[in-house]
């Protein structure tokens, strides 16, 4: 079958069962298997796979993933949908289906003893910075992380020196993100205004930054970038309530120019910084979103 009809197959199973997308739970279904595929090879699965699946929706992935992992934890929020997951998927024994908001979920409650666990889903857009930093913040992380988010953000998850955002420095302080493939609006019903793409994040398991210290490097980051196109010291000597030539000198000492702006830090410049000044880190609010 040709690419178009399997698309076309799979909306029409929508408009039969006159089910209406919850717009504001980020409700874009896959319709596409070529796409739902490379989600699934970009996973390497083996039976021996526990997955946590984020928001499974009526099961498109979720159906995919339980005929070869050896367990799927799906979490979904609409309760609608969730109910009548087991029974569409044919109740399948490897499915676990929890009715929550993933972003107050504790994936490594979730995942107990279990030695290892790969993280997954076509996420629902509003939310996926908040559950990219909650799942690479973890204390039981992920060996791999493989989703569909907007491109726009997984462009600036994988965006070099040059053109680095909090999101970029966050995200491969604790992983190695790539982008496997871009993905059309026509491959989801309803249609997102924007493209997407499957992102795969090998999952660093001994990240340079501790657990202890992750909320305060991520305040770091946010002190860093808050004017992102302004010079760097600017951000620096006022966020951190220092003098200039305190901050001119331990630019010099990490090997930063004092004009640099922060899109253009390298991981090693933001982590050597953070190192001399993690004491002068202010407390801040916890669940500011990343960007
Ligand atoms: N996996 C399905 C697919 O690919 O067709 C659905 C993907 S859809 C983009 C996002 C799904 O996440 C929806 O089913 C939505 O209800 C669910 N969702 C939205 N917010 C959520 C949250 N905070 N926690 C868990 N699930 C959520």
């Amino acid at each position: 079958m040709g690419k178009h009809t399997v698309v076309t197959k799979n909306k029409k199973n929508f408009d039969e069962n006159k089910f209406f997308p919850k717009k504001w739970l980020g409700q874009n279904f896959l319709l596409d298997e070529n796409i739902r595929d490379k989600i699934i090879k970009a996973a390497s699965l083996t039976p021996n796979d526990i997955l946590i699946e984020i928001g499974p929706g009526k099961g498109f992935l979720t159906h995919a993933l339980t005929k070869i992992a050896k367990h799927v934890i799906a979490i979904e929020i609409d309760n609608d949908l969730s109910q009548s997951l087991p029974k569409n998927l044919g109740s399948p024994n490897n499915l676990t289906i929890l009715t929550q908001d993933a972003r107050n979920t504790n994936f490594s409650d979730l995942i107990q003893n279990q030695r290892k666990y790969k993280f997954m889903g076509n996420l629902p857009y509003y939310a996926a910075s908040p559950l990219i930093r909650k799942v690479l913040t973890s204390e039981k992380k992920p060996s791999e992380i493989i989703i569909m988010l907007q491109l726009e953000v997984a462009q600036r998850m994988v965006a070099q020196p040059g053109k680095m955002s909090l999101l970029s420095v966050f995200t491969q302080m604790f992983g190695n993100p790539t982008i496997i493939a871009k993905v059309k609006p026509t491959s989801f019903y309803p249609r997102p205004k924007v493209f997407s793409a499957i992102v795969r994040i090998e999952v660093f398991q001994k990240p340079l930054i501790s657990q202890k210290q992750q909320l305060s490097f991520f305040n770091f980051l946010k002190i860093g970038f808050n004017t992102p196109r302004k010079q760097l010291h600017n951000a620096l000597r006022n966020g951190l309530n220092s003098s200039s030539n305190d901050i001119k000198l331990i630019l010099n000492k990490c090997g930063i120019s004092y004009t640099q702006r922060p899109a253009s830090l390298n991981l090693n410049n933001w982590y050597s910084l953070y190192k001399i000044l993690e004491s002068q880190i202010p407390n801040m609010d916890k669940d500011i979103e990343i960007s």
